[in-house]
Order: C-alpha cells, then sequence, then structure tokens
C-alpha cells in the first residue's frame, strides 16, 4: 500500500493497535477526518502481531473472540468513514503550533492535524533475534505465525520457554506434522496449565537444548540442536523454526517529543489529556494511578480521548459524543 506524503486531517492516531483502531471509529462517528500511522506494516498492534490465533475471552460483548477477527472487525468498525492509514510509518518528529499539530514518519510522510491521540502501545516492538540466523528469516524463520496455516504438514521446531512458545505449540497441533520446542533451561516462564497441557501432549520438549545451527540450501531442512550440560549434539528435520525469544520495546522517537512521561508510558489526566496542547493519549501507553493494560481499558481511554479532543478540533462542538444507537 503506498502512502500519502502529505496528508491533511483532523486528528491524528499514533498506533493501529486497538486503542487506535477505535478511536479512529470515533473520530469518523464524530464527523472528523482522521488519519492512522503505525510503524507496523498490518494494523492490530500486540494482537495482530502476537497473538492473531489466541483465543480472547475479556472483550465486552464477546464471550470468545480471536485475536485477528477483533482486529478485523475494528478495520471494519472504523472503515466505514474511511480512515487514511500509513502503514510501515513510524512517527518521528512531532511539531506543535497554534493552532495545529504536525507530525513527520521515518519515511518522511507528513500529517497536519487539529489535535492527535498517541495510541503506541509498548512503542515499536521487535523480537529479540535468533543469534546467527538472520540469513534464514523468509526461508523457514518466523519470529511470529501470523496465519497457522503456513504451518501446515510442516515440522515446526519452536524455540523458547515462555507464553508465546507453548501457545505456539499448543495451537498448531492437528495443523504441523510434529512440534519440538527446545528450550535452554528446564524452567519456563509460560502459564503453568499451558506448559501441562504441552507436556501431556505428542509435543517434544528439549530442555537444556539450544540452537547449535540451521542447516538447509534455499528452506531451512534440519535444525542441530546441542544439550547445554553435556554438548551432545542432534540434528532434528523441519521446514520451520518460530523463534520465540521475546520481544524488545521502545518509545523511540515519542521519548524526545517533551511529553511528560512514566516508567516509559505517557502520563495523561482524566480527559486522557497529556501535557502538551492537542496531544492526547490511550491503550497501554498511558499511565495514571490506578492504570490496568487491557483491550477493554484503551477502548474506554480512546473514545474519552477522541471525545475530548472535539472541541479543540470544532468549538461548536461537545465532548459527548451523543448515543451512536440515535444514528439514522
Ligand atoms: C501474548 C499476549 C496476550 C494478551 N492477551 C490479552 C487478553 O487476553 N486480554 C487483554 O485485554 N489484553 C491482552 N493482551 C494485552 C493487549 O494486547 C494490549 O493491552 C493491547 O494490545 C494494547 O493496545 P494498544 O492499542 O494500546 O497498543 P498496541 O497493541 O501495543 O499497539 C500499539 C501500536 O503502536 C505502534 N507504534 C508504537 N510507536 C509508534 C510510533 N512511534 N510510530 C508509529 N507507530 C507506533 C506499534 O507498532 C503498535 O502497532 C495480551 C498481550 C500479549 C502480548
Amino acid at each position: 500500500m503506498t502512502s500519502p506524503t502529505e496528508t491533511d486531517v483532523d486528528l491524528l492516531i499514533i498506533g493501529a493497535g486497538p486503542a487506535g483502531l477505535y478511536g479512529a471509529y470515533y473520530a469518523g462517528f464524530r464527523g472528523f477526518s482522521v488519519a492512522i500511522m503505525d510503524s507496523l506494516i498490518e494494523p492490530g498492534g500486540q494482537v495482530a502481531a502476537m497473538y492473531p490465533e489466541k483465543d480472547i475471552f475479556d472483550v465486552a460483548g464477546f464471550p470468545v473472540i480471536k485475536g485477528q477477527h477483533l482486529v478485523d472487525n475494528l478495520v471494519e468498525q472504523a472503515g466505514q468513514f474511511h480512515p487514511t492509514y500509513l502503514l510501515g510509518h513510524r512517527a518521528e518528529e512531532m511539531d506543535l503550533f497554534d493552532d495545529r499539530v504536525e507530525v513527520t514518519s521515518h519515511k518522511g510522510a507528513t500529517v497536519t492535524c487539529k489535535a492527535v491521540v498517541i495510541t503506541g502501545g509498548i512503542g515499536t516492538f521487535t523480537p529479540r533475534p535468533l543469534p546467527d540466523a538472520d540469513d534464514w528469516e523468509g526461508r523457514g524463520l518466523q519470529y511470529f505465525v501470523p496465519k497457522l496455516d503456513v504451518m501446515a504438514d510442516k515440522d515446526v521446531l519452536i524455540v523458547g520457554g515462555g507464553d508465546s512458545a507453548f501457545d505456539w505449540a499448543l495451537n498448531l497441533r492437528g495443523i504441523a506434522r510434529s512440534l519440538t520446542i527446545v528450550h535452554r533451561r528446564d524452567r519456563f516462564r509460560a502459564h503453568e496449565t499451558t506448559v501441562k497441557e504441552v507436556m501431556a501432549s505428542d509435543v517434544e520438549v528439549l530442555t537444556f537444548h539450544e540452537v547449535a545451527r540451521i542447516n538447509g540450501a534455499e528452506h531451512i531442512e534440519s535444525v542441530e540442536v546441542f544439550d547445554n550440560r553435556t554438548d551432545e549434539r542432534r540434528t532434528i528435520p523441519c521446514q520451520a523454526v518460530v523463534a520465540a525469544l521475546g520481544f524488545t520495546a521502545d518509545l523511540g522517537p515519542l521519548k524526545k517529543w517533551g511529553l511528560e512521561q512514566d516508567k516509559r508510558q505517557i502520563v495523561v489526566d482524566t480527559a486522557m489529556q497529556t501535557n502538551l496542547h492537542r496531544v492526547f493519549a490511550a491503550g497501554d501507553i498511558t499511565t495514571y494511578d490506578g492504570k490496568v493494560k487491557l483491550i477493554s481499558v484503551g477502548f474506554g481511554e480512546a473514545a474519552t480521548a477522541v471525545n475530548n479532543a472535539v472541541p479543540l478540533i470544532d468549538p461548536d462542538q461537545g465532548v459527548f459524543p451523543g448515543h451512536s444507537s440515535d444514528r439514522k
């Protein structure tokens, strides 16, 4: 998707996670033009990038919903108002003026707007790399599993001992031909019940093992692992490696924008207003007394942020949006 280099909208949302997407809906509902910028190339934030196939049980109104399904619904809900997406653009600079804000991405796209809502979550997140394996990315090595069916009939080796590693293993049962988890210790950070479920399944779990090297020609064909206590080696045939070693998250450029921060979060008041005029924030990126980082909380904060930005965008309109059920 190509992005415009200059965009003029009423509201800019930085971060296309659940909070940002829901904020975009509200901006449209209030009759405003909106742009959404995200450094990732797909909308959905942590949900789409880290657990698209997981069931989520605590989104209001949905007893259970898959991560990607929730994201698709949010995109559709916001889509009624035709937001402009700038995906693959990291917000790099922000300039404040009396009557507007200008935000420029690392690719040089500039958005001029009357207010900004920052929904940057945990910042731009990048997976911790599997050492010496760069060359294999796109040739069988993955850090996310955006679609489970790409693993169909493959022998899959998962590296890691946290929730992601164990969740992928459970989700890929019945899809992958075989599953092996390789972890360098015998203790896991994953949830105890998930670990028990995996241990009771046909997933092979190799503790005290690490990846020595990946073998193959065009594509991964096998992985050599070693026991880090004895140095004993074995080769596991596999066509896919999922490196689930966690993520590093960084607020990056947002740190330099003069926003009041507390422990890598943006301090907001009850209107989700930051210390900067015309700049609001919502979702995981905000902090205040009693903050709970959940999707449902982010939704509420996004609605509060956008509606409180409304009088700055159009002084003739108030904060309260009216009821959507009154819409004709
Ligand atoms: C494995 C896992 C399971 C979870 N399960 C649940 C659950 O069951 N229920 C629940 O409520 N919560 C769950 N969460 C937490 C939930 O995903 C987060 O609370 C939610 O994603 C926060 O939404 P957000 O929109 O605030 O931020 P995010 O989802 O983090 O999205 C922020 C977006 O901002 C972008 N961004 C950051 N900085 C910039 C920048 N400078 N320029 C452009 N874009 C930028 C990022 O790329 C990202 O796409 C889970 C999290 C994980 C990791």
